[in-house]
């Protein structure tokens, strides 16, 4: 039998847990943080709604790491510290096996991160989790969308396009390689966002964005916002999504491209940084891959190549939610 829970029961059964940098948290109208000093504050949201952006029947640990790390995510891609967040849930009803469920995997992912959870609104209704996370950084070194110049290379952190095979093969639209069904679920379900690479792109890269739409379609804002053109070469895209889907390779090289859900970072460094940039991935454990370069000026113009530099047309750049 589902016990039912009134709302403050369950703010404070599940959604409050000690902070460590927080001077007032979980339980008052509003909480209270000191930003560092000297240190400006990044704020960003994201919401993830039932069937929009998961199914309802989904695993809620999952769901909750989810939540927490898109939104993070976020915060790397702006090379930022993630700091603090405020959860807003809308439930259909105070399930506890499964709110239990969903505030493990969300503070597994706080605690991993450093990110204190500070207060949040819970309502009843359609499920939806609205996260607003903030976090710190010098002020002048935020990455942003609009810094990408000629002759600039561009990278791609770690596998993109599993996350994407992971949810066409739980659609039943796809077999896997035995070896790569755990690390596309995985992508799928519990993204790691990029906030040590993010941190270490400072004095690096020219432009960053993180992947949570596909890759042409995340590189396209910044390329839009740069106000530059670029070539991207197919064959220097990771292959492990290829890998992933022998059986279908179009489907494959869609989820490589256009696949959402991957959090990884897409950026643009001078190429006379080439090779500090290739030593960060060796000191991170992370995958860097130069997959193509800033042409020069122009409307955000991609061109990808194949492996004997022919253009290939571009497939749906990525998702919309209204197109
Ligand atoms: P108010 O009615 O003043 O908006 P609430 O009753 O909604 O306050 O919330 C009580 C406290 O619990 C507040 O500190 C709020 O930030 C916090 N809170 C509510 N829902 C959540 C949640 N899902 N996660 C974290 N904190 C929450
Ligand atoms: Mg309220």
């Amino acid at each position: 039998m589902i016990r039912v829970l009134s709302e403050f029961e369950l703010i404070s059964r599940y959604f409050t847990r000690p902070t460590t940098h927080t001077l007032l948290g979980v339980g008052d109208d509003g909480a209270i943080v000191r930003v560092s000093p000297g240190m400006e504050l990044v704020a960003s949201t994201d919401m993830l709604v039932a069937g929009t952006h998961f199914q309802p029947d989904c695993d809620p640990e999952a769901l909750g790491w989810k939540t927490l790390a898109v939104n993070i995510s976020d915060i790397a891609a702006m090379g930022a510290q993630p700091r603090w967040a405020l959860l807003a849930a809308a439930l259909p009803e105070a399930d506890e096996g499964w709110i239990a469920a969903y505030a493990r995997g969300f503070f597994e992912c706080a605690s991993a991160f450093g990110v204190d959870l500070i207060g949040g609104d819970t309502t009843r209704g359609p499920m939806s989790f609205c996260v607003s996370i903030f976090g710190e950084i010098l002020p002048g070194r935020a990455l942003l969308r609009s810094g990408a110049m000629p002759g600039d290379e561009i990278w791609i952190s770690g596998a993109p396009g599993r996350a994407a095979l992971g949810l066409a093969h739980l659609q039943g639209k796809c077999a896997l390689d035995e070896a790569a069904v755990g690390a596309c679920h995985a992508a799928l379900h519990r993204p790691q966002p990029r906030v040590a690479l993010g941190l270490s792109l400072w004095g690096l890269a020219s432009a960053a964005i993180d992947v949570s739409d596909g890759l042409l379609a995340d590189l396209g804002h910044i390329l839009e916002g740069s106000g530059v053109a670029a070539t991207l070469h197919l064959d220097r895209l990771p292959s492990e999504a290829m890998r992933a889907c022998p059986g279908d390779v179009a489907l494959a090289q869609r989820c490589l491209l256009s696949g959402g859900d991957d959090y990884e970072l897409a950026f643009s460094a001078p190429a006379d940084r080439h090779h500090a940039t290739a030593e960060l991935s060796s000191a991170l454990g992370l995958n860097l891959s130069c997959i193509g370069s800033i042409t020069g000026k122009g409307a955000g113009e991609l061109t990808l190549l194949d492996a004997e530099d022919r253009p290939i047309s571009l497939p749906r750049r990525g998702f919309d939610h209204f197109a």
